[in-house]
């Protein structure tokens, strides 16, 4: 039986919406679907597009009808970071200004001109299963009406950070932190103070805050921190979250006179990546490959040019060209890399609670000498959770065959070798080891112990 699709895209986010639009500039006569589990009408974390953003709607023709939303100019961001003010304004940056959005029109938005452009859209049509004969064989359930299946002789996988899809297809995702979000919204009061565009980031003992203005006079103020500090502080639930924003000096005095809304919606933020982007007629895309810290700022415009690369692999390869998959895994682990050293980065900048947990875990500084010679305690160097390296990274730390000791330095050396590893996460990610009693400093070899014998007594 011929099936009903040639590519069923499961999921309905920008990443799904990119791929749809970049199959269709390259090939108007293929037949496609999106089926998405909700209405658009549920909460979706993520609301400020970065300037660059901007090119990719032109280049889809979707500019002017994207203005016709009145979204909030977004003029760059100011944050109180390592003890430090400083500004990002995107006055000088080459894109021009970002956007704050409303998440769930700008989704529904996106889909909206997928539909325009010839995909057919199931909204409420949760994914729940996969089988392959000669095509794929998906089944759903449709919140009114049910299960139903569709036939499709190929898959993407737009699930976002639950990558549904390629988990079916025996992928697992792995989880590098914990991070969550707790989100309240405030709407802005005649005596509010007056509020500017920019994005507001604090760091904080506990985790860090971000504050934004949203479309409809509305402010946006989310908390971010581990899963297990923010149930220690009880950060998710009102009283133990306005707490900690009692801490904060920038965040509480920006929203002091606005109107708090009475939810608080917590979401995963955490940095993680499924083991396997592509197989066998399917591959993932957007948040579905790896998600990025909200601190990047930079999740929506990755996911869509994802989706515009993905469509690229799946072009060439239904035109024959058996690498394709395999090169769109590359630039994606490439991208995963640089984001994965930008991320140390960020967070060393950020560190002034050295004894904190929340900061101990991320923005430890650099004391491991390179001559510290360190033994090996296990054969697995992934801390499941709390890791710099991803679970490929840390297989290429292995213990000489000749002896039972290695230097820190020759370590690094190890974990830099032919991967995009940055000096300094390679060194944090040896020191995060030997502070989970991975890895041991021994005495350096050669040096003399400084221990003096007991006096003979005669
Ligand atoms: C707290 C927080 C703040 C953030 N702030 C920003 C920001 O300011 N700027 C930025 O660029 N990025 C931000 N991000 C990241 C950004 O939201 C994501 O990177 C982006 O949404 C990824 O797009 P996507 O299309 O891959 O996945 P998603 O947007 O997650 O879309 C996945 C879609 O799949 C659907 N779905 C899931 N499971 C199924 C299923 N079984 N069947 C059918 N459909 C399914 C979902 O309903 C959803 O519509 C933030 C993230 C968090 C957590």
């Amino acid at each position: 039986m011929e099936p009903a699709f040639d590519i069923a895209i499961i999921g309905g986010g920008p990443a799904a919406a990119s791929v749809a639009l970049h199959l269709l500039k390259l090939n108007r006569s293929l037949r496609l679907a999106i089926f998405e589990s909700s209405d658009y009408t549920n909460v979706r974390a993520g609301e400020t597009l970065s300037p660059p953003l901007s090119g990719m709607l032109k280049e889809l023709g979707l500019w002017e009808a994207f203005l016709q939303l009145n979204f909030t100019e977004a003029f760059g961001t100011r944050s109180s970071w390592g003890g430090k003010t400083t500004g990002n304004d995107f006055l000088f940056s080459m894109h021009g200004t970002g956007w704050h959005v409303n998440r769930n029109v700008f989704d529904k938005f996106l889909a909206g001109y997928a539909v325009k452009a010839g995909v057919q859209l199931y909204t409420e049509s949760k994914f729940v299963f996969a089988s392959k004969n000669k095509n794929w064989q998906l089944q759903f359930q449709h919140k009114e009406t049910g299960e139903f299946a569709v036939n499709s002789k190929w898959v993407v996988d737009a699930t976002g950070r639950k990558a549904s899809f390629a988990r079916q297809a025996g992928a697992s995702v792995i989880k590098l932190d914990q991070l969550c979000g707790a989100t309240r919204w405030y709407s802005i009061t005649n005596s509010s103070a007056p509020q500017d565009s920019f994005t507001h980031i604090e760091a904080a003992e506990n985790g860090w805050w971000y504050s934004t203005l949203v479309p409809e006079e509305k402010m946006l103020v989310t908390f971010i921190s581990d899963a297990d500090i923010i149930k220690t502080t009880t950060a998710d639930k009102l009283t133990g979250w306005e707490k900690q924003l009692q801490k904060t000096k920038e965040t509480s005095a920006l929203i002091s006179a606005n109107k708090a809304e009475e939810e608080l919606y917590v979401f995963p933020a955490l940095t993680q990546y499924s083991s396997r982007i592509y197989g066998e007629d399917w591959l993932s895309v957007g948040d579905a490959c790896y998600t990025m810290d909200p601190l990047s700022g930079q999740g929506i415009l990755k996911a869509m040019r994802s989706g515009a690369f993905a469509a690229f692999a799946i072009h060439d390869f239904m035109q024959g060209k058996e690498d394709a998959l395999r090169k769109y895994e590359q630039i994606t682990l490439a991208e995963r890399s640089v984001y994965l050293n930008q991320k140390v980065d960020f967070y060393q900048e950020g560190n002034t609670w050295k004894d904190a947990l929340f900061w101990e875990r991320r923005g430890a500084l650099i004391s491991l000498a390179p001559a510290t010679v360190l033994q090996f305690n296990h054969s697995d160097f992934f801390i499941p959770g709390n890791s710099l390296l991803t679970r490929e990274e840390s297989r290429k730390l292995i213990k000489p065959a000749d002896r039972e000791t290695c230097t820190a330095a020759e370590l690094v050396q190890q974990l830099k070798a032919g991967t995009g590893i940055s000096d300094k996460r390679a060194i944090l990610a040896i020191q995060a080891l030997v502070n989970h009693k991975v890895l041991s400093p021994q005495a350096a070899l050669g040096t003399i112990p400084d221990a003096i014998p007991t006096p003979t007594e005669i």
